[in-house]
C-alpha cells in the first residue's frame, strides 16, 4: 500500500490545498493530510481548528486522513509507514526552499521521496496569508476557501480585526 503524506501549515486551509489534496489522493492509496505544530512560530488558528477545517473539506474523500505532528517530517512518516511527501509548488519563489527541504528530508531518510505537484494555475496566486490579510480587512474570500468551511473562517477572521 503506497501512502503519502501531504505536510503544512494549514492556516487555514485553501482551494490551492484541496486541488493538491484531490489531486494526489487519486494517486496514493492513502493520502495523510499531516498539520504541522510548530512551538515557535505564531499561527491564526489554532492546530483542532485547522484539523477541523481540513476534516470538513475532505469528508467526501474516503482515502485522505487527517493528522498533526511536531517534529521532524521523517520521524512522522516512519510512525505512519508513509514514503512519499508531497509538496505544491506555485511559483519559482516556492521552489528554493523546498529544493533545501527536499535534500535534507532525503538525508535524514533515504527511502523516502518527495514529489511536488505544480498548482492548477487558477490557485497560483493563493496562499494561507493572503486569505487572512483579506479576510481580516472584511473582503470577500469566498472562492478561495472550500465552500464548508468559508463561514466559519470568514466568522474567526472578521473577529480579528
Ligand atoms: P502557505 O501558508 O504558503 O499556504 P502551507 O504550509 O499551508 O503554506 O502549504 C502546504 C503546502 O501546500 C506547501 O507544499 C505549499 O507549497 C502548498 N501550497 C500552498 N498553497 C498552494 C497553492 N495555491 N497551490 C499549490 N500548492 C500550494
Amino acid at each position: 500500500m503506497k501512502t503519502a503524506v501531504y505536510p503544512g501549515s494549514f492556516d487555514p486551509i485553501t482551494n490551492g490545498h484541496m486541488d493538491i489534496i484531490k489531486r494526489a489522493s487519486r494517486i496514493f492509496d492513502k493520502l495523510i493530510v499531516a498539520v504541522v505544530r510548530n512551538p515557535n512560530k505564531v499561527s491564526t488558528f489554532t492546530v483542532n481548528e485547522r484539523m477541523e477545517f481540513i476534516r470538513k473539506a475532505v469528508a467526501e474523500l474516503p482515502n485522505v486522513e487527517i493528522d498533526y505532528f511536531e517534529g521532524l517530517l521523517v520521524d512522522f512518516m516512519k510512525s505512519r509507514n508513509a514514503q512519499v511527501i508531497i509538496k505544491g509548488l506555485r511559483a519559482i519563489s516556492d521552489f528554493e526552499y523546498e529544493f533545501q527541504m527536499a535534500l535534507m528530508n532525503r538525508k535524514l531518510d533515504p527511502n523516502i521521496e518527495t514529489m511536488f505537484m505544480m498548482t492548477n494555475y487558477k490557485y497560483s496566486y493563493l496562499s494561507s496569508s493572503v486569505v487572512k490579510e483579506i479576510g481580516r480587512l472584511g473582503g470577500c474570500i469566498g472562492e478561495l476557501v472550500p465552500d464548508v468551511v468559508l463561514p466559519d473562517i470568514q466568522k474567526r477572521l472578521t473577529g480579528l480585526k
